[in-house]
């Protein structure tokens, strides 16, 4: 079965976050629009698959990286052998760089590839991925950064009677963090992602204070992200477990990260640290290790749909992350949302579901 077309779809969909937000802490943008960049694969067998790069201010460059690096490369080569067609890919264009847009760029290819393997086979992703069959996975309501403690405090609650039981903060307060606690009571875990803003000793130091409010990990704490030996510090000294591992983006680095004894957590994004065959490869490499995985999946469309997969097959414990947005429409339709902190799996061949062909011509971006 060979490629015949790649073709990148950027959609951008009206979204509110509860109340008032500074979405500006990420990309310097204040965003009105969940920007989302979608692929879709075509075949000479007329299978089509779906992959999403990550989304937001990096979408023109990935999208030049697609269209001008990657498409080139895949049109005639066979779409159902993922594995040597991207190792290909990888040594072809390790020059551009082994993180960033390139990467993103592969991983949405190889997402949509495992939805062309599944969907000619006949098989749901989880399936292929020959682990343990659920037909449910826990997911967490990942919320935007508040700033203000009783804005913080009105989501978490918003979150805890939509039925979540596990909530992740953005904030960078001390009592950002304790007005969640609070208002979640003592029975529902909360996470913290600061998102890279601190030394080693300024994170140290937030940390003791931050252990009070018994939280479930301390996400990305030091600057710069590649600071690995701090990471394992900080987790030692730190009295909070510690994830990292969405700015990671090949095996090696999650090596790097595992060797270094410097996570609880790890967090490989499918939509930026290789797709499918990316976390898939994390999984087996964190067990050997006995980190637990927890993707980054910041997503809506096929960078979720992976996640959901990979975590239903791969992980012992699954839990998924759930982008806390309000949409104005979404990929997969109103009904795909989770239900009292749980996904049902999708069963369909592939990721089990495709875009919405409404949605993806009304909100697509010219
Ligand atoms: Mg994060």
């Amino acid at each position: 079965m060979q490629i015949t077309n790649i073709e990148t779809i950027e959609v951008r969909i009206p979204y509110t976050a509860g109340s008032a937000s500074q979405t500006s802490a990420w990309g310097g943008k204040e965003w009105q629009t969940a920007d989302a960049l979608l692929v879709k694969v075509s075949t000479d067998a007329g299978i089509t698959g779906w992959g999403e790069a990550f989304g937001y201010n990096v979408i023109p460059a990935t999208r030049v990286a697609i269209n001008e690096l990657i498409a080139p490369i895949c049109i005639g080569a066979d779409a159902q052998d993922i594995d040597s067609l991207m190792l290909d890919l990888y040594r072809k264009l390790h020059i551009f760089g082994r993180g960033g847009p390139v990467i993103y760029a592969l991983s949405s290819l190889d997402i949509a590839l495992w939805d062309i393997a599944g969907k000619a086979s006949g098989q749901p992703l989880h399936q292929m991925l020959a682990g343990k069959s659920r037909d449910q996975v826990s997911a967490y309501a990942s919320l935007v950064r508040y700033v203000e403690p009783d804005q913080v405090a009105a989501n978490v609650t918003r979150a805890c009677e939509l039925g979540f039981r596990a909530i992740k903060l953005h904030e960078i307060t001390v009592p950002a963090v304790a007005a969640a606690r609070q208002a979640a009571g003592p029975d529902v875990a909360i996470m913290l992602d600061v998102n890279c803003p601190w030394t080693r000793d300024e994170a140290i130091d937030m940390a003791k204070q931050l252990q009070q409010f018994d939280l479930a990990w301390l996400e990305e704490p030091v600057w710069p992200p590649e600071d690995h030996t701090s990471l394992a510090i900080i987790r030692k000294q730190g009295g909070i477990p510690v994830a990292a591992g969405e700015n990671a983006a090949t095996l090696q680095q999650y090596r790097h990260l595992f060797e270094a004894g410097a996570l609880d957590i790890v967090q490989p994004s499918p939509a930026k640290s290789g797709g499918v065959s990316g976390l898939r490869d994390v999984f087996a490499l964190a067990d050997e290790f006995g980190v637990r995985v927890v993707p980054h999946s910041f997503y809506e469309g096929p960078g979720l749909l992976s996640a959901i997969h990979c975590c239903a097959a791969l992980a012992s414990d699954p839990l998924v992350e759930w982008r806390f947005f309000d949409c104005e429409a979404r990929l997969y339709g109103d009904d795909f949302v989770p239900v009292d902190g749980k996904f049902v799996v999708p069963n369909g061949p592939g990721l089990g579901l495709d875009p919405d062909q409404d949605v993806i011509e009304r909100y697509q971006a010219t």
